[in-house]
């Protein structure tokens, strides 16, 4: 039974760290045609994303948007999703690709994670209605410890563990993380 559950968990980090890869330009997968950011809310995709995402229009690869939550209420809502469109206007990506949901299912609070399936479902939604070959979202750290960050982290990692178990292969995307609060590793 303890064999049987050390393997099991194993497996689990074997899986983890084979499809994770943290952020640096220099080991950006060539191949990436069109990448997508899941983010938790208007201002990550500049605050955290930014270089990436620069590097990345520069070098021709499509960038898509996909943020969770938009605000508290509707002001807020109003305000950061036009901040949201601004700000990735400004960092040269189509306004096409920028998806914003507004569900009382992933609100925005420094409190509350979000229900891995339902973000899971939303992300694998976007993935294969877009052709999406790269992922790119938080660590499980969250960059700055807000559960809705982590919340993206989780649904992400169920995501490529469901699809190994089911396929048996290797994961038909990659998955990158912003690294909390360390700069080594993107060197
Ligand atoms: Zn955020």
């Amino acid at each position: 039974m303890i064999l049987w559950l050390l393997f099991f968990i194993f497996s689990i980090l074997l899986l983890y760290f084979h499809n994770r890869r943290v952020i640096s330009h220099k080991n950006l997968e060539k191949s990436s045609k069109k990448s997508l950011f899941v983010i938790a809310h208007p201002d990550d995709e500049c605050m955290f994303f930014g270089p990436t995402i620069t590097y990345l229009m520069k070098n021709h690869v499509e960038v898509n948007i996909l943020c969770f939550s938009s605000g508290a209420n509707d002001m807020e809502k109003r305000v950061r999703k036009d901040e949201l469109y601004r700000s990735c206007q400004e960092l040269g990506i189509n306004q096409n690709y920028v998806s914003l949901l507004d569900s009382s299912i992933f609100p925005d609070n420094i409190k509350t994670f979000w229900p891995v399936i339902d973000v899971a479902a939303e992300i694998e939604n976007h993935i294969f209605r877009n052709g999406i070959d790269t992922v790119y979202t938080f660590d499980e750290g969250g960059v700055s410890g807000h559960p809705n960050h982590i919340s993206l982290f989780r649904a992400v990692r169920h995501l490529l563990k469901c699809s190994e178990v089911a396929t048996g292969e290797r994961t038909c995307f990659f998955f990158y993380l912003i690294d909390t609060m360390s700069t080594d590793k993107a060197k």
